[in-house]
């Protein structure tokens, strides 16, 4: 059976919490193990930043999260409609950062690709960007 969520929120730092609390609520019908639940809240946690610092740069628009139970596999899609990125493979090469002066270390995309299975961005300048994340939850206690 597949099921599916979608939430909408502003791009404020105060919503970083409530993405991850949500997508945490949303997940826990798969049993999943602390691990896993610890796993999907970091890269959620990063991909809304990325949304809100580098999207739309500040700027209070909506994000938007997908979130699609099927099986044992979770997949969720992170929307903005912010400036886009101009070349994914380098903003996804580790220790790439645009923004060094705002103190970020380019970890982010890492961290997403580290904690879960599969990571695709997708992004056009000036449209915005979704970023995919997929991550198979093995039921805890089997
Ligand atoms: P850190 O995550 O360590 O604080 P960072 O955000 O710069 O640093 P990544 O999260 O890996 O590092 O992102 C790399 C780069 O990709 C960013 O510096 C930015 O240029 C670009 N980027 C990421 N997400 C978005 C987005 N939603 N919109 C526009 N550009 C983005
Ligand atoms: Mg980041």
């Amino acid at each position: 059976m597949k099921t599916t969520m979608k939430v909408e929120f502003d791009s404020i730092s105060e919503n970083e919490a409530f993405a991850r609390v949500t997508v945490a609520a949303f997940m826990s019908r798969m049993n999943p193990s602390i691990d896993e639940v610890a796993d999907v809240k970091t890269a959620v946690s990063e991909a809304v930043t990325n949304a809100i610092i580098h999207g739309y740069e500040g700027e209070v628009h909506t994000i938007t999260i997908f979130g699609q139970i099927e099986g044992e596999m979770l997949e969720l899609r992170i929307t903005d409609q912010g400036v886009g990125i101009q070349d994914i493979e380098k903003a996804m090469e580790p220790l790439y950062t645009s923004r060094p002066e705002l103190e970020r270390s380019g970890m982010g995309f890492l961290f997403m690709e580290a904690f879960m299975d599969e990571v695709q961005v997708q992004s056009s300048p000036g449209e915005g960007t979704t970023v995919l994340m997929k991550k198979k939850i093995r039921k805890s206690g089997e």
